[in-house]
């Protein structure tokens, strides 16, 4: 049906950001981050009435229907071979609505890198993830696991509203005054619900940021990884810390970012992480948030072919840090990265949003090159049970059991009857389906 798309047989809204397979553009768009495609037709949408027509000219051909923000998905394709790719990029506009509160907009399809740099002159940021390629949509439905979060919180927990088109065609606002439950549901389980179009947020005053990166010596990895877990633990909450190790290297990467610009307390808070390891190498910085998550828009080629899995985990204690350890030593994980949660992130109510995950203080992604796949998945199982739920965005793995980890059964089970109210035919299922 791919010949079946023309300029003219759109509604006129989407006319304009049409590109088909034959246009010049189409190379920078078909793939994103970890995936390739060959949609039918990429749409860029200006507005939520836009992305209405959108849905129901996808509706009427049949076509598979991908909705992306940024790109960067790794639980879910936001391309598709022979459908429809709905683009946001076109809505990435970022407004401060009120200073003095710190109430800002931002557009879905923007870039975090991007929104950071419009906030930051405003001495306003969001805490977002540590990469500013990421799309505000796709991380925002999701959670965000940010390098200020223990500071300030997932980027959920600032979230005040959302724009929504629904399965039905209608344009919500979602949030604690307005369709509440759906403002629950979003924050969390978001891309299950419809496509949201645009934020509002209660960003941080954040006056800067003292980033400091290190390279460690990780040869005793499993005896590191608990060092490093109890260091995590025991920092003041101004103190993210995120680790990466890659498979062949004895010389592992932190990033730790203090959120403020105090920099006797950051060295204080600095110091622990110092002593874990022998050092390689490593500085420090104070930099505008704006600088540490840069966004480069790097082109997509879907080459980034990494196998994913993950999990979240109260503490680094031997069962996990050991076989973390292994998988990286056998090559099975290419990458291991671990993401510090907890502090501010705990303080909120488990119940409060759909992203249900309030007592744990890390979270595990392993990638792995997809020759590993078998070996990756077997030796998660037996880390499986060690394990303390799941933040979906790093998930690969489709077993319908993943949606038990990332959802306690009373959540599960709340966010399944809202999917039969607002989605009935799941028509937003290509992201872990609530309802199959
Ligand atoms: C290099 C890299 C680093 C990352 N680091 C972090 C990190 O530090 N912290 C963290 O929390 N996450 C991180 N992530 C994960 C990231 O948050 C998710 O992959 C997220 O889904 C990407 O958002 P996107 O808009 O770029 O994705 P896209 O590929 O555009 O979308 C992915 C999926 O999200 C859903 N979606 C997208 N936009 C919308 C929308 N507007 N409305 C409803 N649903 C939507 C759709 O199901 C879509 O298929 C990282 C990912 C990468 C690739």
């Amino acid at each position: 049906m791919a010949g079946g798309i023309t300029r003219s047989s759109l509604p006129s809204s989407l006319r304009e950001g049409l590109v088909l397979p034959s246009d010049p553009g189409y190379g920078q768009l078909r793939h994103t981050y970890s995936y390739r495609g060959s949609p039918a037709a990429v749409l860029h949408p200006r507005t939520a009435g836009a992305v209405v027509d959108a849905l129901s000219y996808a509706a009427a051909s049949a076509l598979p229907l991908s909705v992306r923000s940024g790109g960067h998905g790794i639980s879910s394709a936001s391309t598709n071979d022979g459908g429809i790719v709905l683009d946001l990029s076109a809505m990435n506009a970022v407004e401060v609505l009120d200073p003095g509160t710190g109430r800002v907009r931002i557009g879905a399809g923007a870039r975090w890198g991007d929104a950071a740099r419009a906030l930051s002159p405003a001495g306003l940021a969001v805490s977002s993830g540590d990469s500013g390629d990421v799309g505000v949509g796709g991380l925002a439905t999701a959670g965000g696991i940010g390098l200020m979060g223990r500071k300030h919180g997932l980027t959920i927990d600032s979230m005040a509203a959302a724009t929504i088109v629904t399965a039905d065609g209608a344009v919500r606002t979602a949030s604690a005054a307005e369709n509440p439950d759906l403002f629950w549901a979003v924050r969390g389980a978001g891309a299950n619900f419809g496509i949201v179009t645009e934020f509002e947020f209660t960003a941080a005053k954040v006056p800067g940021v003292i980033s400091t990166t290190v390279q460690y010596d990780t040869s005793d990895t499993t005896g590191f990884l608990q060092r490093w877990g109890d260091a995590v633990e025991a920092a003041p909450r101004e103190m993210t810390a995120f680790l990466y190790l890659f498979a062949g290297s004895t010389a592992g990467m932190a990033s730790i970012v203090y959120a403020g610009l105090d920099a006797d307390a950051a060295r204080r808070a600095l110091a622990p992480f110092l002593a874990l390891a022998p050092l390689l190498g490593g500085q420090s910085q104070a930099m505008p948030y704006a600088e540490l998550v840069a966004s480069p828009h790097a082109a997509h080629t879907g080459a980034v072919s990494l196998q994913t899995r993950s999990g979240l985990a109260v503490h680094l204690d031997a069962p996990i840090a050991v076989r973390l350890a292994g998988m990286v030593a056998s090559g099975t994980a290419a990458t291991l990265q671990i993401r510090a949660v907890g502090g501010r992130i705990n303080d909120v109510d488990a119940g409060a949003t759909a992203y249900a995950h309030r007592h744990q203080n890390f979270s595990i992604f392993v990638g792995a090159d997809p020759a590993h796949r078998g070996e990756l998945w077997r030796e998660w199982d037996g880390l499986h049970p060690h394990l303390d739920g799941l933040y979906l965005s790093f998930e690969m793995d489709k077993d319908p059991r993943r949606l038990a980890d990332a959802f306690p059964t009373a959540t599960l089970a709340r966010l399944r009857d809202l999917k039969a109210v607002y989605d009935p035919a799941g028509l937003f299922n290509t992201n872990f389906p609530l309802r199959a």
